[in-house]
């Protein structure tokens, strides 16, 4: 049964008990926590998304050389985001997250902005933080736990690049690095994993079934991750389905993640018939929110989970 059928038979039931329209909990994704009012993929930046409100922390990992599991969504160090131990910014070409140690990675600091890049201008209203240092997703996990949230759920990204296997830990590596640490920390009923490379939800697929999956794609003119002869796609090629949801359905996804101008009313009905949900990113501008909430998405991934708040609530949320 889809989702829309079953929303439709629950609403009957509580229309005949005088309840009122039952409506499903809408997954309010902070990405990289909240990129757009705090450093990413940081301590601080996961601290100011619960502060606003969101349902899931959206998060990126990476290894280090000596096995790691840390929190960053670029290979390299980024030199719009890194400071070395002396405070001068890096410049291009950076170290590799993988050819790092966890203690040679904690010298860096990435709470802030470099003043004047482009990047920079893209989040006028991120508020920098001197001394953030790269996290690992295991202070993560302690820190969400000491402090008490005990509900938020987490959204981990595999980062790694299919046509460059050597600026990364392997897809089985990393993919059992990652598992490791969810177990240790007893977080597996709280996490969903996702990746453009779908080489790593299979694995996890195999080796932690209860884990749901979420299949990211991109179909935009400079990053198009579906029409690359299976490169990113585990081998499995666009020509051989429907759409882009019925590729996601067979290679056994719970969740489609495509970028938010990819997706079509069309579209949406299409994964929602097949029973996958859809969660779409990184919607930042409200008018795009409003539109996607009113059309039926089961979660919206952003840099502003705040304005998302308002937008849900304004659409009755
Ligand atoms: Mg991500």
């Amino acid at each position: 049964m889809t989702r829309a059928a079953r929303a439709a038979g629950l609403a009957a039931t509580l229309a005949l008990t005088g309840c009122a329209l039952f409506t499903p909990p809408f997954d309010i994704q902070g990405h990289r926590g909240a990129r757009g009012l705090a450093p990413e993929n940081t301590l601080a930046g996961f601290k100011r998304a619960l502060d606003a409100g969101v349902s899931t922390l959206e998060l990126d990992i990476g290894v280090t050389r000596d096995g790691v599991v840390v929190i960053h969504h670029d290979e390299s160090l980024n030199p719009d985001t890194t400071r070395d131990a002396r405070g001068a910014w890096l410049t291009a070409p950076t170290p590799r997250l993988f050819d790092l140690t966890w203690l040679e990675l904690q010298a860096y600091d990435v709470g802030r902005l470099r003043p004047g890049s482009n990047y920079a201008a893209r989040y006028p209203a991120q508020v920098g933080r001197d001394g953030e240092p790269i996290p690992s997703l295991a202070q993560l996990f302690a820190w969400v736990q000491a402090a008490g949230h005990d509900r938020v759920r987490f959204n981990i990204e595999t980062k790694l690049t299919p046509a460059r296997p050597g600026d990364t830990a392997g897809a089985a590596a990393m993919t059992a690095a990652l598992l490791a640490v969810i177990h240790a920390h007893g977080m597996q009923r709280r996490v969903t994993i996702q990746s453009f490379d779908w080489r790593t939800l299979a694995l996890v697929q195999a080796d932690a079934p209860g884990i749901p999956t979420a299949y990211l794609s991109a179909e935009r003119p400079g990053f198009n991750t579906i029409d690359r002869d299976g490169l990113w796609t585990a081998g499995r090629k666009r020509a051989d389905f429907a759409s882009v949801p019925a590729m996601v359905h067979a290679a056994g996804g719970a969740i489609w993640s495509p970028h938010f101008e990819d997706l079509t009313p069309e579209l949406l009905r299409a994964a929602h018939a097949l029973g996958l949900k859809v969660i779409p990113w990184t919607v930042n501008d409200p008018a795009d929110m409003r539109r996607l909430i009113a059309w039926g998405v089961d979660g919206i991934i952003s840099d502003r989970p705040d304005l998302l708040r308002t937008a849900l609530e304004q659409a009755g949320h």
